[in-house]
């Protein structure tokens, strides 16, 4: 997954490059929002779930694209997903619980 991601993340970067494409941000935000919207549909319908799955890789796209736009590099992208898998891992039942349709902290973090 991660090396998908890193494939994608570089292949939008240099999509971008061949085009000579510097999106801005209000534009890569607009093209992230009409895909999310599409995805929202596609599951909701939940009847494709190829069509949910293409939706979905294009979310991921888009969020890249957010992020190129907004300067964040491809290498700084995939260290933070690397962050999260390590935050994710970590979490345990002793840790977490499934509350209310989300995975939340056993004991809130203190302010
Ligand atoms: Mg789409």
């Amino acid at each position: 997954m991660t090396d998908s991601l890193r494939d994608l993340a570089y292949s939008t970067s240099s999509f971008f490059a061949r085009f000579d494409v510097h999106p801005s941000v209000p534009d890569a935000i607009q093209n992230f929002r009409e895909e999310v919207n599409e995805l929202i549909e596609a599951a909701t319908d939940a009847t494709d779930k190829a069509h949910i799955a293409e939706e979905a890789a294009d979310v991921m796209v888009t969020a890249i694209g957010v992020c190129i736009a907004s300067g964040v590099s491809v290498d700084q992208l995939i260290e933070q997903v690397y962050k999260v898998i390590a935050k994710n891992d970590a979490k345990t039942h002793a840790t977490h619980v499934h509350l209310d349709g989300k995975i939340r902290r056993r004991v809130p973090k203190a302010e």
